[in-house]
């Protein structure tokens, strides 16, 4: 059984618990750039709440788009500088919806076996011919894009960066053998919108691909200001395919206007500058670091997923306890989330930590890890 904590605070850098823990030190949300409880952000979600009221009891097709809905689907087409986009309730709806509407049992699917839960479910809900590729493992995409040749279509599904390890797609191998056998490539941006790549891109810029990444699905609901939502950025004739057959498009109902005020908002921001992005970058660099310098494994390079390896679950469960005893919120994650004898602590730097909150971090890691054997 999982169990939630709970927050009676605005999410940030510091919280207050239910149960009295207040001045919590927080490093476990995919807040990156802070911008959930950004007052801009908050602004833009409150006049939107005026001005279009609180939502639109409708599927977007019916009576449920409001012209806010379609200037963000244009930002965010700008944003990724593709074509066109379409906005979902979330991404994993947009997981779930893309997958079904683009493959028929002619094609073929080609996925990493470390995806997303929602591309894997998004997958399952297709009838395309599955095929599933060791986790990065270049030669093993490539027999099996061989063996798919005999299908119509191919299409290569990927996480842009994956959130258990903070590792990033090969993206620039992935489409040169996308190339070479005909396939399309599809990334999961979650973890990569907004902070990676020189303008925050995303991991298709970061590597240079932006031009041979034929599908973007990302959210709104982390970095770009943590609300909710979600997205399929693209070519124009398949985000029009999307508005006829993607069923939790077609079966559910828009998003709220304040939700689409702080996204649009977000966007906004990172358009003016990339200060924000470049801060996150920083303090990640100053984490991983001293983490380093104390002894700890990092795994992952430069990404503000910082996983600190462990290996044993109990320790990593019993030293995340700990650092929530000393007032810093971090999750230990063992199996079946990650492998057996991979079971770590999983701590996400956000652009609005202060060097002081990295620093007071790594010395509680430093105390506890001493104090439970995972440092000399
Ligand atoms: N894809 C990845 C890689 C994610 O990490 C998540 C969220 O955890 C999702 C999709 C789903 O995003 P959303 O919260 O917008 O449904």
């Amino acid at each position: 059984w999982k169990s939630e904590r709970v927050i009676v605070s605005r999410q940030g850098p510091h919280l207050r618990l239910a149960g009295g823990g207040a001045g919590i030190l927080n490093f476990c949300a995919n807040n990156y750039l802070g911008l959930s409880s950004h007052p801009e952000v908050i602004r833009a979600a409150v006049e939107a709440l005026e001005k279009f009221g609180a939502g639109l009891s409708s599927v977007r097709f019916i009576c449920g788009t409001q012209s806010i809905h379609k200037d963000l689907e244009e930002k965010i087409a700008c944003f990724h500088q593709r074509e066109d986009a379409i906005l979902y309730a979330s991404c994993f709806d947009a997981n779930a919806g893309i997958f079904e509407a683009l493959l028929t049992p002619e094609d073929a699917v080609l996925s990493d076996e470390l995806n997303h839960a929602s591309i894997i479910d998004g997958i399952r809900l297709c009838k395309a011919n599955k095929y599933r590729y060791k986790h990065m493992d270049m030669q093993d995409l490539e027999a099996k894009l061989q063996d798919a040749q005999k299908h119509r279509l191919r299409l290569v599904a990927t996480d842009g960066a994956f959130s258990m390890d903070g590792d990033i797609a090969p993206l620039k191998e992935i489409c040169q053998l996308a190339q070479k056998y005909d396939a399309l490539v599809f990334i999961d941006e979650c973890h990569a919108t907004g902070f990676l790549g020189p303008n925050g891109r995303g991991t298709d810029e970061l590597l240079g691909v932006m031009d041979k990444v034929t599908i973007i699905n990302s959210t709104l609901g982390k970095a770009l200001g943590g609300a909710a939502g979600g997205y399929t950025t693209g070519p124009k004739p398949l985000i029009d395919l999307l508005r006829q057959r993607s069923r939790p498009y077609l079966f559910s109902n828009s998003l709220p206007p304040a939700v689409v005020g702080c996204a649009s908002k977000a966007l906004d921001l990172l358009m003016e500058s990339n200060a924000i992005a470049q801060s996150m970058a920083a303090k990640t660099q100053r984490f991983r670091s001293k983490m380093t310098a104390a002894g700890f494994t990092i795994s992952g390079k430069d990404h503000p997923i910082c996983p600190v390896m462990l290996g044993d679950a109990r320790l990593a469960a019993v030293m995340a306890e700990d650092m929530l005893n000393r007032g810093i919120y971090v999750i230990g994650f063992s199996y079946p989330v990650v492998p057996k004898g991979k079971a770590r602590i999983r701590v996400q730097i956000s652009a609005v930590h202060s060097d002081e909150d990295i620093d007071r971090c790594v010395e509680a890691f430093t105390e506890v890890g001493r104090k439970h054997g995972a440092l000399p």
